[in-house]
């Protein structure tokens, strides 16, 4: 690499640094803002509450229904659990209309959701679907919730809602390109409810959903051992967490009804904009630049560092920066010595480099991954995903070096938010050697190259954690949260239901908290 390539590069990649004493003091903010939000509504993290009060150990059993509606997709799914950590899912797919994305009523696209519903039962469980179908036809009452034998949802609804009980939400605005006037303000479970009711399915919407108590259910109901798993954490698009809370921690009040036995309920955290304040969170130019352009700037301050929607923009900003300093010979193919490709380095005029959001997050993975001398995996890949032709094995390297600055910087900061509720849990103190769980899920945390490894290196530098800490912290892939968790969550509904922990009227929607964003 020419020496100025080289130092720039150097330059840039301290800016990502993110040291021992950054984490500390980035943990005791969390844990400061933790409780600030479990305190009072309108905080940075806002701690909401799910009414889900436990999680479940692996020995359930039952026949459960889950739907997720998506920006793009309507999933619908069986789920039975076998009561051994196993479970079997069969499942449906359809893209949502785009004309119902912004029909006049709630009526057409909640009435689609249900038929959608209605096709999945008379395909997949046909036997059991037509006798309950005649049975509730035949019930007086409008619900006919006496049979026993509906199914039980689980709603996994990813739009902004005010949740007010475990199966009662009300929509706050719709986002993701849908614009249905009519459904704002009111309860999604219910207006599915109705629909179903019309088509007299054999179907309780049983549960409102978040994807981060959805990962901690799926998580908690397969993670081998006992241990109850104390986190759900999403790396996507975008990044958030659920977790274990004690009740008495919850000082703000809680409407509605739910299970106190347990002592317990899953808090949404809303970690995406941990320190909207810039208290503690690092700034380099690139993220200010990212944010300043950014839809919502101010906002998501900790998810614009952190998740994979944000991670390329970042690395995208200083690689430019890196192309544009004087002096410095980037994909220019000038002084590159090792051009072995023996063309001149070209950049597209289409090429994303240019473009607000035209890296996608998923090259720096390929960046980082690629071992090979020449780096020719990346040099093909900056090829085809960015027009870059005939880049240098220095340009690549100059590349890869950002790309695992600024993942590693990002894993980093999980690993802030991680220890800052493992440490508010007290579980590491509570036994001497029992495993802390977590299940995570994402694209990032999936495929970035030892994304958890580099988690699990900071927690041993985060008092409170330390080496032996850390070594008790296992992270573990939990798939399909919107699937087997929203089927788990329908489960803890039914449960109460059966304790008697009844549903409140439905006027009963209270006006105070915080919006409960669903990822
Ligand atoms: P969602 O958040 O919609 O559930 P994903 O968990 O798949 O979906 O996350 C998608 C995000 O992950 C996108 O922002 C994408 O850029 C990023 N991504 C996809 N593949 C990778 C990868 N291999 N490495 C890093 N980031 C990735
Ligand atoms: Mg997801």
């Amino acid at each position: 690499m020419s020496n100025s390539l080289i130092q720039e590069t150097k330059r840039i990649v301290a800016q990502f640094d993110y040291t021992d004493d950054d984490l500390n003091k980035g943990v005791q903010e969390f844990l400061r803002q933790m409780n600030e939000g479990l305190q009072k509504d309108a905080t940075s993290l806002s701690q909401i509450p799910t009414y889900v009060t436990g999680v479940p150990n692996g020995t359930e059993k039952g026949l459960y229904m889950a739907v997720d509606l998506g920006g793009t997709n309507f999933r619908v799914c069986s789920v039975h659990l076998n009561g051994d950590t196993t479970f079997d899912l069969t499942y449906s797919k359809v893209a949502i209309p785009k004309e119902l994305m912004v029909a006049k009523t709630s009526k057409e696209l909640f009435g689609f959701l249900a038929k959608q519903i209605e096709l999945f039962l008379k395909t997949h469980h046909e036997d059991h679907f037509e006798a309950l179908v005649r049975r509730r036809k035949s019930t007086k009452t409008p619900h006919g919730y006496e049979d026993e034998n509906v199914f039980r949802l689980g709603f996994t609804f990813s739009f902004p809602v005010q949740q007010f009980g475990i199966n009662k939400g009300s929509l706050i605005r719709w986002t993701k390109g849908f614009d249905i006037p009519d459904t704002v303000g009111k309860d999604v479970c219910a207006l599915l409810q109705e629909e179903i009711d019309l088509l007299h399915l054999p179907v309780k919407v049983a549960a409102l959903v978040n994807d981060t108590v959805g990962t901690l259910m799926a998580r908690s109901y397969t993670s081998p051992g006992k241990t109850a798993t104390l986190i759900g954490a999403i790396f996507g698009t975008g990044t958030n967490g659920a977790y274990v809370e004690k009740i008495e921690n919850l000082q703000k009040s809680v409407g509605g009804q739910y299970d106190k036995s347990t002592g317990e309920m899953v808090i949404n955290t809303e970690w995406g904009s941990f320190d909207n304040q810039l208290n503690v969170l690092p700034n380099t130019p690139y993220d200010a630049k990212l944010d300043r352009e950014s839809v919502n700037p101010g906002i998501q301050i900790f998810e614009k560092r952190v998740s994979g929607m944000f991670l390329g923009e970042i690395v995208r900003l200083a690689v430019v920066d890196l192309y544009e300093s004087p002096n410095v010979s980037l994909f220019k193919g000038i002084s590159s010595s090792t051009n072995d490709q023996k063309t001149t380095t070209r950049i597209g005029d289409g090429s994303g480099l240019f473009k607000q959001w035209g890296l996608d997050s998923s090259l720096m993975s390929t960046a980082v991954a690629d071992s090979t001398p020449d780096l020719s995996t990346l040099r093909q890949e900056l090829d085809s995903h960015l027009q870059i032709h005939a880049a240098s094995v220095e340009d690549a390297q100059a590349f890869k070096d950002i790309a695992y600055a600024v993942g590693r910087r990002a894993a980093r900061l999980s690993a802030v938010a991680l220890a800052g509720i493992v440490i508010q849990s007290g579980r590491l103190k509570e036994t001497k050697d029992e495993l802390v769980d977590i299940g995570a899920d994402g694209s990032l945390v999936e495929h970035y190259p030892s994304f958890r490894d580099m988690i699990q290196e900071a927690l041993k530098s985060i008092e409170g954690i330390g080496a032996e800490g850390a070594e008790r912290i296992r992270i573990g892939i939990a798939r399909d949260g919107s699937g087997v968790g929203a089927a788990l969550i329908a489960l803890v509904a039914a449960g109460m239901e059966k304790k008697g922990i009844t549903d409140e009227p439905a006027d009963a929607i209270p006006s105070a908290g915080e919006p409960t964003t669903l990822t």
